[in-house]
């Protein structure tokens, strides 16, 4: 029995997945991972300043540079992909306890989730929020104010500085928002790292805390992660390949079962 067959026993088994997911299960929709390998920071450590909450407040240039950015980024044509679709299988199937996610491109909500399992640590890059009195409302019309030509559209409520709700860099964190992945992460009986490189803390520290509270802890990941030695299992293999057998019911066993009697001729 190899590793994927044990993962897709123990999801059986469960009750009270949490999945935990970065920019690798995002990238098969056509996402770039920013901090990877190949991420655009690591090519360019320039377009970092993009993201740096000190650069935007101060520099009016920083921020007509991010609005551009805005309007061509690739969530607003990327659509969900299998991964995504998986993790809705188990939603389904009553076992997702909750999902924890580092990702802003909203893709876990458009693949089918209930809003309330998605839990967002670095907020969402399809609301706006005003810096000055805290209004958000959505993406969509400032962007249209954008391609009107405004090229730092400013809050309609008091005139303040408008952002992506997401969380740049230099920006704490919502405490809330934390608290309830933690808490989620220590009700888990099985968490599920996903496309994640499990080096940004806090969140990070959601898998040794699941994983000290009795939680099996599985990794699927396309690079080594520091947890992988208290691991339960590593899987390397690509997430929209592997993750979809795993939260099928019966796991990849009954789905190669399945395949095999496809295949088998028909009398
Ligand atoms: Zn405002």
């Amino acid at each position: 029995m190899n590793d994927a067959d044990n993962v897709g026993r123990w999801i059986d088994a469960a009750a009270r997945i949490v999945a935990l997911t970065g920019a690798g299960i995002s990238t098969e929709s056509g996402i770039p991972d920013f901090r990877g390998p190949q991420g655009v920071w690591t090519k360019n450590p320039k377009a970092e300043r993009l993201s740096n909450i000190n650069y935007y407040m101060s520099d009016p240039e920083v921020r007509k540079l991010s609005w551009q950015s805005r309007l061509d980024h690739p969530a607003w044509h990327a659509t969900p992909n299998a991964g995504h679709r998986a993790l809705v299988t188990l939603e389904r199937r009553g076992k997702l306890h909750a999902l924890v996610t580092q990702n802003i491109d909203g893709l876990h909500q458009l693949a089918g989730h209930s809003p309330d399992v998605v839990i967002e640590v670095h907020g969402t890059l399809r609301d706006v929020m005003c810096m000055a009195c805290g209004a958000r409302g959505p993406m969509g019309p400032v962007l249209d104010r954008v391609r009107g030509g405004e090229d730092d559209p400013a809050c309609q409520a008091c005139g303040g500085i408008l952002k992506s709700a997401t969380i740049s860099f230099g920006q704490p964190l919502v405490p809330e928002i934390i608290d309830r992945a933690m808490r989620a992460a220590e009700q888990a009986d099985l968490l599920l790292a996903i496309g994640t490189s499990l080096q940004v803390y806090p969140v990070a520290a959601a898998v040794p805390a699941a994983r000290a509270a009795g939680a099996r802890v599985v990794i699927v990941n396309a690079e080594p992660t520091p947890f992988d030695g208290l691991a339960d299992a590593v899987l390397r293999a690509p997430i929209g390949e592997v993750l979809p057998a795993l939260c099928a019911a019966g796991g990849p066993a009954a789905v190669a079962s399945s395949a095999v009697e496809r295949a088998s001729p028909q009398p």
